[in-house]
C-alpha cells in the first residue's frame, strides 16, 4: 500500500496551487458567486494545461491518466470554488466517460477532441420530475422509426443544461419497463423538438447552469445510441466514476474551508489573545482535518482502484457518502469558528457552507448510496418498491 503522491502528481498539484496564487482564484470564487456567471474563460486555460480530458483517451486527444489525477485536479481547483473545477470535473468524470468507454468509433471522434480543447462539452441527463431516486421509472423514451428514433420526454436538474452541445439522456426504449428498458443515447443541443425550461436557482453552486430539458419528437439519428436498452447496468457502473468526482468537490470545498478557518483563528483576537489559543477552537479545527483526512482516505482508494477504468461500486459508494456528510460538517464548523463574520457574505466560508449542501443530493443521494452498501453489507439486494 503507497500513501504517496508521484512525481507527476506533485507537479499536478503545485501548478494548479501556483495558478490559483497568480491568478487570484479566491477573489474569481467570490466573483463567480456574485455574479452567478459561469467562468467560461478558465476552459482554453485548462485546454492548454492538459487538464481538460486529462483521463480520456489519447487516441481521441485524451491524457490517458489514472483516474485519481483528475480526482486530484478537482480536490485542488474546488478548494478555491466547484465552479473553477467544474470544467476539469465534466471533462473527465463526467458523461463524456461513457462515450469514452462505450461509445462507437464515430461518437468519440466527433466528441471527445472537442472536450478536451474546450469546445464541447456533455451533460448527464437522467432525473425527471417524477424520477430521481427512482431513476428505473423515468418516462422520457423513444420509438424506432426508420433509421431514427423518436424521443418525447423531460428532465430536470440538469448540470450544464442550456451550455453543453452534447446531453447523454437516459430514457426508455419502446415499452419495455424497469431498468431493462433503459438505454443511453447523445442528443444534440440545436436537434429540432429539443428545447430548454427555467435555469434553476439554487442555494449554492451558483454560476453552474441548470435547467430543464424538453424533448417533443425529436428524431435522433440511430447512430446516437451509447448503450442499448438493457445495459442500464453500464450507464450506472460508469457514473461510480462520476461519485468519485463529487466526492473531490467535497474534499476540495472543505480543504479550502479548514485552511480559511485556520487563518482566521489564527489572526482574530478576543480576551487579549488570538482565538487559535482557544481549546474549543483547536479541537474545532482538529475535527475538521480528521474528518477531511478520513474522507480523502476513502476518496483516494475508490479511484486509485479505478485506475484508468472504473472504481469498484462500493468504495465509490462509501467514499462519497462519506464525504458528502464529512463537507457539510466542516463548512459548517468552518463558519463557526469565523463566527459572526462567517454568516457575512464578506467571507468566503457562508459560500462554501451553501456549496457543500449539493453533493449529497447530486449523483445520487446518501440515503440511496446507503441502500446500496447495505446490499453489499448483508450480500442481497433489498428492493423499495412497496410488496417486494
Ligand atoms: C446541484 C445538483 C445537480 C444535479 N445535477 C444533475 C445532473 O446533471 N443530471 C441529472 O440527471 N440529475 C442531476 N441532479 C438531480 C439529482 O440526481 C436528484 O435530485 C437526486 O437523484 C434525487 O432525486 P430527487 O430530487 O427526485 O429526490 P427524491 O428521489 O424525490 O428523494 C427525496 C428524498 O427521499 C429520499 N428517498 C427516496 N427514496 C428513498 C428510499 N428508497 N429510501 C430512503 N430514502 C429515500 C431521498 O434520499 C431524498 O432525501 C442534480 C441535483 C442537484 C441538487
Amino acid at each position: 500500500m503507497d500513501f504517496s503522491f508521484n512525481d507527476e502528481q506533485k507537479l499536478l498539484i503545485e501548478t494548479i496551487r501556483a495558478m490559483g496564487e497568480r491568478e487570484d482564484f479566491k477573489q474569481l470564487a467570490a466573483d463567480i458567486d456574485a455574479r452567478a456567471e459561469f467562468p467560461h474563460h478558465l476552459l482554453k486555460k485548462y485546454a492548454d494545461m492538459d487538464l481538460l480530458g486529462m483521463t480520456l483517451s489519447p487516441e481521441y486527444g485524451g491524457g490517458g491518466a489514472p483516474a485519481i489525477n483528475a480526482i486530484l485536479a478537482i480536490e485542488e481547483l474546488a478548494k478555491f470554488s466547484p465552479m473553477i473545477a467544474a470544467p476539469v470535473f465534466e471533462s473527465n468524470v463526467g458523461a463524456v466517460r461513457v462515450i469514452d468507454l462505450f461509445g462507437t468509433e464515430e461518437q468519440k471522434r466527433a466528441i471527445i477532441p472537442g472536450v478536451c480543447r474546450g469546445e464541447l462539452s456533455v451533460s448527464v441527463c437522467m432525473t425527471e420530475p417524477e424520477a430521481g431516486s427512482d431513476l428505473t421509472s423515468l418516462k422520457t423514451h423513444v420509438v424506432e422509426d426508420g433509421d431514427d428514433l423518436i424521443l418525447n420526454g423531460q428532465k430536470i436538474f440538469i448540470s450544464g443544461g442550456g451550455e453543453a452541445s452534447h446531453y447523454l439522456v437516459y430514457t426508455r426504449f419502446g415499452d419495455i419497463m424497469g431498468y431493462k428498458g433503459i438505454g443511453g443515447i447523445i442528443v444534440e443541443r440545436d436537434m429540432p423538438g429539443f428545447s430548454f425550461g427555467k435555469q434553476e436557482e439554487f442555494m449554492g453552486l451558483r454560476g453552474m447552469p441548470s435547467c430543464e430539458l424538453i424533448f417533443e419528437d425529436v428524431r435522433v439519428p440511430r447512430k446516437n445510441v451509447v448503450l442499448e436498452a438493457g445495459e442500464f447496468s453500464k450507464l450506472m457502473l460508469t457514473f461510480d466514476i462520476e461519485r468519485c468526482g463529487n466526492a473531490a468537490m467535497c474534499l476540495g470545498v472543505a480543504g479550502g474551508a479548514l485552511e480559511e478557518a485556520k487563518a482566521y483563528a489564527m489572526q482574530r483576537r478576543a480576551f487579549g489573545r488570538p482565538i487559535c489559543e482557544f481549546q474549543a477552537i483547536q479541537f474545532m479545527i482538529v475535527d475538521m482535518a480528521m474528518k477531511l483526512e478520513a474522507a480523502r482516505l476513502l476518496v483516494y482508494r475508490a479511484a486509485s482502484g479505478a485506475g484508468q477504468g472504473l472504481p469498484s461500486v462500493y468504495e465509490a459508494s462509501l467514499a462519497k457518502c462519506f464525504a458528502n456528510e464529512m463537507v457539510v460538517e466542516v463548512t459548517n464548523a468552518a463558519m463557526q469558528v469565523f463566527g459572526g463574520y462567517g454568516y457575512s457574505r464578506d467571507f468566503p466560508v457562508e459560500r462554501m457552507m451553501r456549496d457543500a449542501k449539493a453533493w449529497g443530493v447530486a449523483g445520487g443521494t446518501v440515503q440511496m448510496l446507503r441502500i446500496t452498501l447495505a446490499s453489499f453489507l448483508f450480500g442481497r439486494r433489498f428492493d423499495q418498491r412497496p410488496g417486494k
